[in-house]
């Protein structure tokens, strides 16, 4: 067909499986196993059609922009909302990256990265992480056009300590440092204190994980008032309702109980800690995560094939068929019930 050749041609992200069939236990996608705020059922339960009428209100002049500016201490000139992060992390790109020098990021990391830089023509180059799922500030201080990374790194669950990312921003001041901090809360340190220091750096969020909100899809990018403008500058030339009313008004319900949520990532590191026992007594080694997955490999039997058997079971996990980490399994950390099926699973499998 003639008109293929006019058409903009991309390999999309693939995201994990969303199983329809009932009963199973989904370890898979890194969504948070335990239920929203209880606020945020009763907002649902109150929210009204007749306001659906309407345009929603433009995000940063919300309820939930009130919440978040108050929660994280900064003005609502510092925060841009989105439509989860992969909605703000990709207007970062379209935004920030814009330079004939490649945009860095990890070899292994959030395979969404290289789709957005090649969707958005953006030139990348991939600096490997060293053999313990490190990422090396010395290979992010080359020129380069912009740098993005998660702390959390995912799918390896390491931390970086907050002195390194700062490395990474105070030697990049002429590019823009992106810090994806999807899985902060599970006991990572946020670079959120350092957007004073470096006008250059933009930590983006989202509610999918320590929140339980991955159907709401709400993510958003915290920096200085300058980055947040040119955000705002692009993503009102491309689309400017992309929050609905829904999502907003829950969002913010979501906010009011910080207790909850609190409790939530207690419970889940918890769980995580035990299952760091009962996977290394299953023969399993990894590196010390700090999100709410674990990032494993078997001793002796080759990931896939766990993989696949687990999925008879109906347990999903994650595997990719990549490189260096064909022979792992992301786990994302459930409730203790079951994860207790997975390691009865595991112990037939490949005890
Ligand atoms: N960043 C990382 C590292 C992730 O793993 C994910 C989840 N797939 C996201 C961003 C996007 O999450 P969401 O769009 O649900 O906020």
């Amino acid at each position: 067909m003639k008109w293929e050749e006019n058409v903009r041609r991309v390999v999309p992200y693939t995201p994990g499986e969303q199983p329809k069939k009932a009963g199973i236990i989904k370890l898979n996608t890194n969504e948070n196993p335990y239920p929203p705020a209880p606020g945020v059922a009763k907002a649902a339960a109150g929210l009204s059609a007749e306001k659906f009428r309407l345009y929603p209100e433009f995000p940063e002049q919300t309820e939930l922009a009130k919440a978040l500016a108050a929660r994280y201490h900064i003005g609502t000139d510092r925060l841009f909302i989105g439509v989860g992060s992969d909605d703000v992390l990709s207007m970062a790109f379209l935004t920030f990256f814009h330079s004939d020098r490649p945009v860095f990021f990890p070899d292994i990391t959030y395979s969404f990265y290289d789709v957005w830089a090649d969707v958005y023509r953006i030139p990348y180059e991939r600096k490997a992480l060293d053999a313990d799922f490190r990422i090396c500030p010395a290979d992010y201080c080359q020129p380069n056009g912009g740098v993005v990374f998660p702390n959390p790194n995912a799918p390896t669950g390491v931390r970086m300590p907050l002195d390194k990312v700062e490395e990474i921003a105070a030697a990049n001041r002429d590019v823009v440092v992106i810090v994806d901090e999807a899985y902060i809360d599970f006991g990572g340190t946020s670079a959120l204190p350092l957007i004073d220091k470096y006008d250059n750096l933009l930590v983006v969020q989202t509610f999918s994980k320590s929140r339980s909100m991955a159907g709401m899809r709400i993510g958003y990018a915290m920096g200085q008032p300058a980055l947040i403008r040119y955000l705002n500058d692009v993503k009102y030339s491309v689309n400017s309702y992309t929050m609905n009313t829904a999502a907003l008004e829950l969002g913010a319900a979501a906010m009011q109980d910080e207790a909850y949520f609190e409790a939530c990532c207690k419970k889940i590191m918890a769980t995580r800690a035990r299952a760091e026992e009962r996977l290394s007594g299953l023969g399993f080694v990894f590196q010390k995560s700090s999100a709410n997955f674990i990032f494993a490999s078997h001793k002796t039997m080759p990931a896939r094939e766990i993989f696949e058997r687990l999925k008879e079971n109906d347990i999903y996990v994650r595997w990719w068929d990549k490189e260096r980490i064909d022979n792992y399994l992301r786990i994302t950390i459930g409730t203790d019930e079951q994860m207790e099926a997975l390691y009865r699973a595991l112990d037939e499998i490949c005890g």
